[in-house]
């Protein structure tokens, strides 16, 4: 699918209302605040903006809130509640917001307080990976440059690559085909274009690769017990190289 200029500057628009939810959220992270103290942040920001959420309502069951707070060994999808964050942790905010039919998409992982240097740098490196893959969408690469770009920067640090989790077209909908992976071989798949617009969200495990759902049907965590990071953005392929829209 490729975006004209008046549907990326929609998009452009709703990736900035999703940045200033990760500066809302990220301001109000410290220890002692609740994931659904964050989740009413975000709330804040997508009221003041007139924007709607992509989040609340999606999916079965219906996800309840307009972020995902996903703490530690939490890798996605954690349904944000009474969890108290604690100095120490590692805390994910996913969100999204549509403007006028067009959607954003993006995620950091926060350190609460002061954290290990191995949670530091698995933050680093997971953050680090997502610009890695940034940095080939470009006109004339492949689809699956994009994911062997993350997964070479996630696994030379000795970290492994969520597979059953992936990320994804976005546009008129949340999660668009095709499919965009954080790992496998480079060169295949379509030829990217200007005006393709993609969610890279690289979800990144000190441990093993493995996965396990919880019992709310949403929070999906390390089956090992280890710490995982998520971070992504919403990227247009442009002619001048990738444009960022979930930036401030
Ligand atoms: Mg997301
Ligand atoms: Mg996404």
């Amino acid at each position: 699918m490729i975006r004209t200029k008046e549907e990326l500057a929609k998009m452009r628009r709703a990736g900035r209302v999703v940045a200033e939810m990760h500066e809302a959220t990220r301001a109000a992270i410290r220890p002692g605040v609740t994931t659904a103290e964050l989740d009413k942040v975000a709330r804040e920001v997508l009221e003041r903006r007139g924007a709607r959420s992509n989040f609340l309502g999606y999916g079965h069951p219906p996800f309840p809130a307009v972020i995902c707070a996903s703490p530690n060994d939490m890798i996605v999808h954690g349904i944000p509640g009474d969890y108290v964050l604690e100095e120490g942790d590692i805390i994910s905010v996913d969100c999204g917001a549509i403007i006028e039919g067009y959607h954003g998409d993006a995620a950091y992982t926060a350190p609460v307080g002061e954290v290990s240097a191995a949670a530091r740098r698995l933050l680093e490196v997971t953050e680090a990976s997502l610009w890695a893959g940034i940095e080939v969408m470009r006109e004339g690469k492949r689809l699956s440059d994009i994911g062997h770009a993350v997964q070479t920067v996630a696994e030379a640090a000795g970290y492994s690559v969520v597979r059953e989790y992936v990320g994804h077209a976005i546009g008129t909908a949340m999660h668009e085909d095709p499919q965009v992976p954080n790992y496998g071989p480079p060169g295949r798949g379509p030829k990217l274009r200007a005006g393709h617009v993609f969610a890279v969200e690289p979800m990144v495990n000190i441990g093993g690769q493995g996965t396990r759902v919880l019992e709310d049907h949403w929070g999906v965590v390390t089956a090992d017990g280890s710490l995982s990071a998520h971070f992504e953005h919403s990227i247009a392929v442009t002619p001048d190289g990738p444009e960022v829209l979930t930036l401030p």
